[in-house]
């Protein structure tokens, strides 16, 4: 059994429908990625996995249970984090309140460790622990975002467009803590449109296109597959 099942998965704002019957995998201590164009489904799908939006048909495992009608914060309980597209961080408050406010689901209270592990990752939210977190730089706060999922423990980590308007060099250092983070035993679905950086980490890959999986294969496939490099990576 994979540590997420997501099967014929079906999602629709009103009449739009942006998930049209997906089905896929992601087997424990993987990165698995999501790749595709804008509005081709991606962040409807994380949504949907943690608990924000209601599928219309389909059903979602998670450690064999079945998660489509279980509240978002329980999601969280059950080991499942998700670090949002834009980031979403509280721009009044601190870097180490909003830290702490990924722990509010964990019934114990210890979160000092958790925060130093976050600290060890990301040197530069230490520095300025105090400062409010809406003086950050794109980059700072996606690792603030990053930071904040990893507060609650997750054994599975949704990572929205980590890479989105950040510098080559930051990217790199975002992509790298991914990698880093299933090194130490976390298990991680990424979205991304940079499907280069995504597809060079992931072990599977899916593509989507308008709401359905057109293709998949493990990271180094699609990364030479003749349909991935025309459509996404830009080649001829
Ligand atoms: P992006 O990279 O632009 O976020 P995406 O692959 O994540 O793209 P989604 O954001 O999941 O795509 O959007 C899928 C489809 O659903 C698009 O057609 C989009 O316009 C539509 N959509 C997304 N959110 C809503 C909403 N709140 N209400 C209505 N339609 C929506």
């Amino acid at each position: 059994m994979a540590l997420l099942e997501v099967r014929d998965l079906v999602v629709s704002y009103g009449k739009i429908r942006a998930v049209k019957g997906i089905s896929f995998d992601v087997e424990e201590g993987q990165i698995v990625c999501l790749i595709g164009t804008n509005g081709a489904g991606k962040t409807t799908t994380l949504r949907t996995l943690s608990g924000l939006i209601r599928p219309a048909k389909g059903s979602i495992s998670f450690d064999g249970t079945a998660l489509t009608s279980v509240p978002a914060h329980k999601i969280v309980s059950l080991g499942m984090a998700h670090s949002p597209e834009g980031r979403r961080i509280f721009p009044r408050m601190t870097v180490e309140e909003n830290l702490r406010l990924g722990a509010y689901s964990r019934r114990d209270k210890e979160t000092d460790d958790d925060l130093r592990k976050v600290f060890d990752l990301f040197p530069v939210l230490a520095e300025r622990r105090s400062q409010p977190a809406g003086t950050f730089s794109g980059g700072e706060q996606q690792m603030l975002a990053m930071g904040r999922a990893m507060m609650s423990r997750p054994r599975l980590l949704l990572l929205d467009e980590p890479s989105m308007g950040l510098s080559p060099l930051m990217m790199k250092k975002i992509m790298s803590t991914v990698a880093d983070l299933r090194a130490g035993g976390t298990t991680i679905l990424l979205v991304e449109q940079n499907a280069q950086a995504a597809l060079k980490l992931a072990d599977v890959g899916y593509v989507l296109e308008v709401g359905k999986i057109v293709l998949s294969g493990t990271g180094p496939e699609l990364l030479t597959s003749d349909e991935v490099r025309k459509a996404y990576l830009g080649e001829d």
